[in-house]
């Protein structure tokens, strides 16, 4: 049987989900539908990064005990996910206590095989990130060393540690890189090889008295692990049997940690490594960063109630190029929500649905080696877990098709009751299901009215389905004036 192994980062629970999140989640679960629609065996996980000190820290500033901050937050992430229609498998949170118990075990491992040593950490740490950084890496100001990503001032810390033998895993995550090129299919494998020229050891916990909020150290119960070694461990203490990670996607912003700690941790207790890695790029929101000062935060839910949870789907996956930044536009999304969803696919529902209650249909297949075609394709890239692939194929030749048939509509007039008019609306009752099922991952409501659940396995051992409307007036998605 062929499966499909899909992640999203967790998120942390320090904030709602916003839309940087959603689109993550988005592409995730559009992957999850495809693999499932054509028959493989698919698992989904999402979930939380729950543990460290800037949990710690903010529980401290509401005056709450960390434990019911991200135990709000969590639910808040769950009735999101629940709203934008996310089908994912499983839910982890790392203060689940099978993933604590798996995190202890996992380190206890890696100690007895020699890759953790007691040592003095030495670093600039910036709070935002939650991680330390080295001279080199940071923004020298007058004012002194501060963060690349939130500008502000690091503080230089000498702390007690245990390390875990990162350098030593250099050529072996090099060999790695060099057998496997396609690991990071998106983000830059020349900058991550430079990077790790000089690779360090890995400072892999902290003192209790300067964080509790953590999974303790099975060897030093004065110590906790180290929030990203906790937080990568997901992938593999939720893996319900389907490990290795088919397909990984993540923000460009984690990829150090994805692209060479996380393959490091396993190959310290030889497990296969993950397949593939897709990295996203950061979206602007009208061609300004979104922050809350500028007043242009977009709540992901919000919009999917005001236009509709397809219409953010089909923005995010098929308007943003995967792998590079790209812009929100308050104007093209309800361009594409009117124009697209409403004035192509939708609009041809309610065609179809007019000719076939005021004409009727005979039993015509529309162009079946073009979908047989088409399924092939689909088949062939989700095989080599090629995402972009398939992203590509819905923009190239599979949502052309639903013109396709508007136009195929335009040409013949069926509404002038000619001799072929039946067999024309009957190719397009055929057409439109068929298409209504390929589309299903992409704009799963819409389509459901049509399918009722039908899959592309289903359609390609038998393509000769029609769509029979139920009434003659169909509104797939309401306008937004
Ligand atoms: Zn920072």
């Amino acid at each position: 049987m062929k499966k499909c192994y899909i992640t999203t980062p967790i998120y942390y629970p320090n904030a709602e989900p916003h839309l940087g999140s959603a689109y993550t989640t988005i592409i995730a679960d559009f992957t999850a539908r495809v693999y499932r629609s054509i028959g493989y065996k698919t698992y989904f996980l999402t979930g939380l990064d729950e543990h460290g000190e800037k949990i710690e820290r903010t529980a401290k500033e509401k005056g709450i005990k960390p434990k019911e901050l991200v135990d709000s937050i969590a639910l808040i992430f769950k009735k999101t996910w629940q709203e934008l229609d996310i089908t994912y498998d499983h839910f982890i949170r790392t203060t689940d206590e099978e993933h604590k118990a798996f995190v202890k075990e996992f380190l206890q491992k890696v100690k007895e095989k020699g890759d953790i040593y007691y040592g003095n950490y030495e670093g600039y740490y910036c709070v935002g990130c939650e991680r330390y950084y080295t001279e080199k890496e940071l923004i020298n100001d007058k004012d002194g060393f501060k963060c690349p990503l939130h500008l502000k001032l690091v503080e230089k810390k000498i702390i007690p540690s245990y390390f875990f033998k990162l350098s030593k895993y250099k050529e072996k995550l090099l060999n790695f890189y060099d057998k496997n090129p396609g690991f990071i299919v998106t983000g830059n494998l020349e900058q991550i090889k430079n990077s790790i020229t000089e690779l360090k050891d890995l400072s892999i916990s902290r003192p209790k008295e300067q964080v509790s909020w953590g999974i303790e150290m099975p060897f030093d119960n004065s110590h906790v692990t180290y929030v990203w070694f906790d937080a990568l461990l997901n992938y593999l203490s939720a893996s319900k049997g389907f490990w290795p990670p088919d397909i990984q996607i993540i923000g460009k912003d984690i990829l150090w940690f994805h692209a060479v700690i996380w393959p490091a941790m396993l190959m310290s207790l030889n497990y296969e490594l993950p397949r593939k890695l897709f990295s996203h790029g950061f979206l602007t929101v009208n061609a300004q960063k979104m922050s809350k000062s500028l007043g242009n935060v977009i709540n992901p839910v919000e919009l999917a109630k005001e236009y509709s949870v397809d219409t953010l789907r089909y923005y995010l996956i098929t308007k943003i190029a995967f792998g590079d930044d790209g812009d929100f536009s308050t104007k093209s999304f309800k361009d594409v929500h009117n124009n697209e969803l409403i004035g192509s696919y939708g609009n041809l529902a309610n065609r179809l649905a007019k000719l076939y209650n005021t004409i009727g249909f005979d039993q015509e297949i529309y162009k079946k080696e073009k979908f047989d075609k088409i399924i092939n394709e689909l088949e062939l890239k989700a095989g080599n877990y090629d995402l972009l692939g398939i992203i590509k194929l819905y923009n190239e030749k599979i949502l052309p098709v639903v013109d396709e048939i508007n136009a195929y509509l335009n040409k013949e007039e069926p509404w002038k009751k000619k001799e072929n008019s039946k067999k024309v609306i009957g190719k397009c009752l055929n057409a439109f299901f068929n298409i209504s099922v390929l589309l299903s991952p992409l704009i799963p409501h819409g389509t459901y009215k049509i399918t009722k659940g039908k899959t592309i396995k289903e359609i390609k051992e038998n393509k000769e389905i029609y769509w029979i409307p139920e009434s003659d007036n169909y509104v797939l998605y309401k306008k937004v004036e």
